[in-house]
């Protein structure tokens, strides 16, 4: 485990009670987000994995045509950064993310991974993790470095 990396990391625990309060959080770390950063989000189909990404986008400037890439993949929003949203669902559980360019990407550029869980994690400095409480609530569980962590104070 990389210690160091971790040390500067901070959990912080959220609950939102309708996918309109996990959008607006989303966008709050999109404001923040930075090139190099690889944010991973985890939860169970259904969970908000998407609905946080159209926050992310809208607030990194990139736009609202976010899609579930369970379908498409790879989606790149051009706005404040350059944003690479993937979803790993659909994927071989041993793909290698640099096969897909993944370190590329991030040169310039930052990423949002759906089921971030289905491979190495020391790819993410940052990661979402997303429970279904109930029919509009979900506990939302965030592992920020420093520099995003303002996002989770609202
Ligand atoms: P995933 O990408 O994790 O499979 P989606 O974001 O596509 O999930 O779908 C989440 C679904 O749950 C959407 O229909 C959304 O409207 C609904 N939902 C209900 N409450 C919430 C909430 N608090 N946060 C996020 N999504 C919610
Ligand atoms: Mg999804």
């Amino acid at each position: 485990m990389d210690t160091s990396t971790f040390a500067d990391r901070q959990v912080v625990r959220l609950v939102t009670s309708d996918p309109e309060e996990t959008i607006a959080l989303g966008r709050r770390l999109g404001r923040l987000l930075r090139p190099g950063d690889c944010l991973g989000l985890q939860g169970d189909l259904g969970a908000g994995k998407t609905t946080i990404t159209k926050g992310i986008v809208a607030g990194a400037g990139g736009g609202d045509d976010v899609r579930s890439p369970t379908f498409l993949l790879h989606q790149v929003h051009h706005g404040r950064i350059t944003l690479h949203h993937l979803d790993l669902y659909r994927l071989p559980s041993e793909t290698d993310l640099s096969s897909l360019g993944l370190e590329e990407f991030l040169v310039e550029g930052a990423a949002v991974v759906e089921w971030s869980d289905r491979t190495d994690p020391w790819w993410f400095n940052a990661k979402v993790e997303l429970r279904i409480g109930g029919e509009a609530w979900r506990e939302v569980l965030l592992t920020l470095p420093r520099h995003l962590l303002a996002a989770a104070r609202g």
